[in-house]
């Protein structure tokens, strides 16, 4: 291009007068010293990954669940930013499957293909990402206003229940979430205070690395009971108590997300507002200073939304 044409020389203007962090790319929520310990962009690294991924697939299904194992591929970056692409990942699964139990092969093609799956049923259902598959759930009585401390609160990984904490600060602390926590804490944001789908859906497209529509819409109607394949299993709503205890059983992710919690022993880091006193006091923890008071009670929202879902089915 000529050096008289006005683009390139606004174009250097540019260059020469406006650094990087003028530019505001970065989500001031996030909080960037982590990213680089957890990621490195590319399809060097990407590749590197899949291959790491491959040595351990065999135990893929066993250790998939537990969101502190890190043993998930963590490849859904890659693929978002097509640094890896399904095709690839299945041709060197199959190639070096034989080395591996089977079990842990077939789970993660089977959890690659539910990707491939929701871009399916996006394509016959382009108003996914807006509305609910099965319409009959527009009477869904979702409440606005009064509970926009409740969603702030969910957003910043304040409600009170730690593992809900512990997955939305993991969100914005590395811009991705583990599976399990993406269940749980889009199951309480439904369910327990009655928000939305879709501003949940807003706020997980805004952080995560692999944002991805047809697999975040789908995921959130997963929670909301929205989407075909729910209505058969009736209404879910999972306790995050019982949940954590499942999946962290040692309590460890959330030791990791929410620190000041990590004195707290096992048996209370679960729900450390039920704990004696005496406990709270040994792990420097006092709730509603150190650690916020519970946003609700769970065991009376969740009476409340399966009265709402069950009305509609
Ligand atoms: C509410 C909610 C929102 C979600 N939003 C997204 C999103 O925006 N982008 C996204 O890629 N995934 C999304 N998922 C699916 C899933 O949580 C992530 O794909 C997975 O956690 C990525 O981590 P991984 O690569 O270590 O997964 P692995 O367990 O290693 O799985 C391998 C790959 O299979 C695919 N996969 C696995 N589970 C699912 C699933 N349930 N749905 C679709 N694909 C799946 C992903 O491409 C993933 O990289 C969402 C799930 C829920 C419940």
């Amino acid at each position: 291009m000529s050096e008289n044409v006005p683009f390139t020389s606004s174009q250097e203007k540019i260059e020469e007068e406006v650094s990087l962090s003028e530019l505001n790319l970065i989500n001031p929520e996030h909080n960037t010293s982590l990213f680089s310990s957890w990621w490195t962009p590319g399809e060097t690294e990407g590749q590197r990954r899949l291959q790491e991924f491959i040595g351990r697939i065999g135990n893929y299904k066993n250790d998939r669940k537990n969101p502190a194992d890190h043993g998930t591929s963590r490849l859904s970056p890659h693929y978002h930013f097509g640094e890896v692409t399904p095709f690839q990942v299945w041709d060197k699964v199959l190639d070096e499957s034989e080395n591996f139990k089977d079990e842990g092969v077939d789970h993660y093609i089977f959890r690659l293909a539910t990707k491939e799956y929701y871009s399916y049923i996006m394509f016959y259902n382009p108003n996914m990402a807006d509305k609910n598959i099965i319409r009959k759930f527009d009477k869904l009585p979702w409440k606005e206003d009064p509970e926009y401390l409740k969603l702030k609160a969910w957003k910043e990984g304040k409600t009170g229940i730690p593992i809900i904490d512990a997955g939305m600060r993991e969100l914005l602390g590395v811009g991705y979430m583990h599976n399990s926590t993406r269940l749980i804490t889009s199951n309480f944001l439904i369910k327990g205070i009655m928000c939305d789908w879709r501003k949940g859906q807003e706020h997980f497209w805004e952080h995560l690395l692999d944002a991805d529509l047809p697999s975040n819409s789908g995921g959130w109607q997963w929670s909301a009971g929205t989407h075909h394949d729910c209505p058969r299993k009736g209404v879910q709503i999972s306790n995050p108590y019982l949940q954590s205890i499942k999946f962290d059983p040692k309590g460890d992710y959330i030791r990791k997300w929410v620190p000041e919690l990590a004195l707290m022993p096992t048996a209370h880091i679960h729900d450390p507002s039920e704990a004696p006193k005496n406990v709270l006091e040994k792990a420097g923890v006092e709730i509603g200073v150190t650690y916020p008071y519970k946003i609700v009670n769970h065991d009376k929202v969740s009476r409340e939304a399966r009265k709402k879902w069950e009305k509609i089915y």
